[in-house]
């Protein structure tokens, strides 16, 4: 009998996985199992509908597990020149944005209409509609609807955004064969903070240097911030959610620098000489030089009554308004849910898993893919790189040893 092969999810790493897997063993029947009503459901969303592919820059530094050396050889073998390759192959024209790539025509739906496609070219049997909630082994064949396969490839993602069909159920899947999952955390998401002065600021939106610090762990981002009702938002804190996420008994504070390009000095220089000319009260000293309603709010982070005097500012007064300018802080108080998480940290540990092939250590035949596994990587196109690079190689690896007819014990 004819070997065969299942890949239970239908994003991202799933997707890929099966073309790779048709391609290089093109007789092998692969059946591709997915429970929304279409496959790639959270392609279409990503970076905002645009989908960022990938980047440029793709070192182990953006990417964060227990073990986050397991992705070196995923990266290697089909790292950003193969995965160009592979997109310009099935039809695809990418441009780059800084370090980020895209689709040319910055439509998410293009990416995935050209995986279907390929998929559709190399035979692969897409099955909608099927929420896989058993996998069993029995006489080394896996059994899913009562269908027997050779090898399981499981790319079922993780715990963030349910909505898209991800919502931590399908873990299950791979602890049932005695896979074990690390804590599960949201990340790439919105951070809560202390809202006394976020909630006066909600909407604004600055161009910043925003660092997190929890215990002995820092981390810097530079870009957009938006204040929120419930904290911070914006590209620059989204990196920050991590340490945000997995270090609440650290009592994580992050500190914005609402004016990056100047120094403290500077700001000190500029605000004596703006001090000496203006007259009226403290609600205008930073009209001009900030929002208006960011410098006022500043004004009373830094202790002063917006009333008072400017000619009564002495020097010292000034110098701690330059402070809070650089340094405005906020202690965090948790970070927003799964529910709006793009990306989940955690997940099945990849010690047991092989990383020359994604296979499991603890069942042969089985093959786990994307970020079901506990790899995650930061904004910029690094999470979807894992789901290509893992996905493919698992597909390749799985038809690879089924065409050599090695049997999974
Ligand atoms: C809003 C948003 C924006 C994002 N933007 C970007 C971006 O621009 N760049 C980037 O790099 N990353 C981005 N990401 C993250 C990236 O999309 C994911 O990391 C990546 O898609 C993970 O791929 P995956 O194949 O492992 O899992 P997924 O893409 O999550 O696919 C898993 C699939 O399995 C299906 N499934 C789950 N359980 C079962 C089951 N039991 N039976 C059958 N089917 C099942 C699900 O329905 C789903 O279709 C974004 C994520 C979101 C939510």
């Amino acid at each position: 009998m004819k070997n065969k092969l299942a890949i239970i999810g239908g994003g991202a790493s799933g997707l890929i996985a099966a073309i790779a897997a048709a391609r290089n063993n093109p007789s092998l029947p692969v059946t591709l199992f997915e429970r929304n009503t279409r496959v790639g459901k959270k392609i279409l969303v990503t970076g905002n509908g645009r989908c960022n592919l990938t980047n440029t820059d793709l070192t182990e530094y953006h990417y964060h597990g227990e073990d986050v050396g397991f992705v070196s050889v995923a990266l290697s073998s089909f790292g950003l020149e193969k995965t160009l390759e592979f997109f310009a192959d099935i039809g695809l024209l990418t441009k780059a944005e800084g370090n980020e790539i895209y689709p040319y025509s910055l439509q998410a739906g293009t990416v995935l209409d050209l995986l279907r496609a390929e998929c559709d070219k190399r035979s692969v049997e897409i099955l909608c509609d099927q929420y896989i909630t058993s996998l069993k082994k029995i006489n080394n064949q896996f059994i899913i609807n009562d269908i027997a396969f050779d090898s399981v490839i499981v790319a079922c993602g993780g715990k963030a955004s349910p909505h898209l069909g991800t919502d931590g159920s399908s873990y299950q899947l791979l602890t049932d064969f005695g896979h074990t999952l690390t804590e599960l955390y949201p990340v790439i998401t919105q951070i809560k903070t202390e809202t006394d002065y976020v909630k006066q600021l909600k909407g604004i939106k600055i161009e910043a240097v925003a660092e997190i610090v929890a215990a002995n762990l820092t981390r810097t981002c530079i870009g957009e911030v938006l204040f929120t009702e419930y904290g911070l938002s914006g590209p620059a804190i989204l990196d920050l959610s991590r340490i945000a996420a997995t270090n609440t008994q650290n009592s994580p504070v992050i500190h914005i620098d609402t004016m990056p390009e100047y120094s403290r000095d500077e700001i000190t220089a500029i605000l004596t000489k703006k001090a000496n000319k203006q007259n009226g009260t403290l609600e205008e000293l930073l009209t001009g030089i900030l929002n208006k309603r960011l410098g006022q709010v500043l004004l009373k982070y830094a202790g002063f009554d917006l009333k008072y005097e400017i000619s009564l500012l002495s020097y010292k007064e000034i110098k701690k308004i330059s402070a809070a300018i650089k340094q405005f802080s906020f202690k965090v108080t948790g970070v927003k849910g799964f529910q709006n998480a793009p990306v989940t940290a955690g997940g099945i540990r990849t010690k047991d898993f092989n990383n020359t092939t994604m296979e499991s250590k603890l069942c042969p035949g089985l093959y786990a893919t994307g970020e079901i596994l506990d790899i995650d990587g930061d904004c910029g196109g690094w999470n979807l790189q894992w789901a290509w690079s893992s996905g493919y190689l698992a597909g390749k690896s799985a038809a690879e040893k089924l065409k050599n007819g090695d049997k999974n014990d």
